[in-house]
């Protein structure tokens, strides 16, 4: 697979009362178009700093990424963000609207009918067809992060980026929004940056691995995932995975 994202040297700190606080230490790494990269580490490490670097939400302080030739500077429609949080939607919107919306702000689709279809589509992908017209508040947390799904793929950015989307789900949902995800990766041929601190989610969805240290974040490892799919938590080969990764995980 070719490299789409290319991390070199990049170091970020954080103004804080008693000084400098040095979160991402030297980070090297790249994206290959078209995989499932999970990125695990302990909390506070600088998963989501890195991510938010990534999605240029801020600037680090040496070093660049590269998305293609292009250094990235700002936010960009090429790179969508779907975060943990289950009050991401626009709660006067409805299920469909909130998918509409940020097509009709970018200026995607030549009409109202062609975002209509396009928001349609996104939502039988995630199976939320028959929920249209509901607002948010009607909505179950797995629902809720279905449609940001969906409102995210809409957009067709080149990578979606996903910090901790399913950690504030019972494992029932979870686990449903797992499989979800790798079924609409397959038809969608998205690249997924996928951070998580939960290790058997990183290997049931990952092409490869990234296992961070913390204080400052760093990377430990960079594991390949070649475990067959569909993958078993219970299977020797899953295990032999898992103990490798966490050892590696300072907790
Ligand atoms: P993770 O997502 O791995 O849990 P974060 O990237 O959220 O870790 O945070 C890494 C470290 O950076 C933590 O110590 C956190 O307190 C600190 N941090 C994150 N954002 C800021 C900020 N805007 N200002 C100061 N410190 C921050
Ligand atoms: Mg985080």
């Amino acid at each position: 697979m070719k490299e789409i994202l290319e991390i070199n040297n990049l170091s970020k700190s954080f103004e804080i009362e008693s000084g400098k606080l040095l979160v991402l230490d030297g980070i090297n790494m790249t994206v290959k178009n078209g995989e499932i990269l999970c990125i695990v580490g302990p909390s506070g490490c600088g998963k989501s700093t890195l991510l938010s670097q990534i999605a240029g939400f801020d600037g680090p302080d040496t070093g660049y990424i590269k998305l293609g030739k292009n250094k990235i500077s700002k936010p960009g429609l090429n790179r969508v963000m779907v975060f943990q949080d289950l009050n991401q939607l626009f709660p006067w919107k409805t299920v469909l609207e909130n998918v509409v919306f940020p097509l009709k702000v970018n200026k995607i689709g030549n009409s109202k009918h062609e975002r209509l279809e396009i928001a349609q589509r996104y939502l039988s992908m995630v199976k939320l067809e028959d929920f249209y017209n509901y607002y948010s508040h009607k909505l179950s947390g797995g629902m809720k992060q279905r449609v940001a799904i969906a409102r995210a793929l809409a957009i067709n950015p080149e990578i979606l980026l996903m910090d901790e989307p399913f950690g504030s789900l019972d494992i029932q949902t979870r686990t449903n929004l797992q499989n979800m995800l790798i079924d609409i990766w397959r038809k969608t041929k998205v690249t997924v940056i996928f951070v998580t601190h939960d290790i058997q989610e990183a290997i049931l969805l990952s092409n490869r691995i990234i296992v961070m240290g913390k204080s400052p974040g760093n990377i430990k490892k960079v594991i390949n995932n070649e475990l067959p799919r569909p993958r078993n938590i219970i299977d020797g080969e899953f295990s032999m995975l898992y103990k490798e990764v966490y050892n590696l995980m300072e907790v």
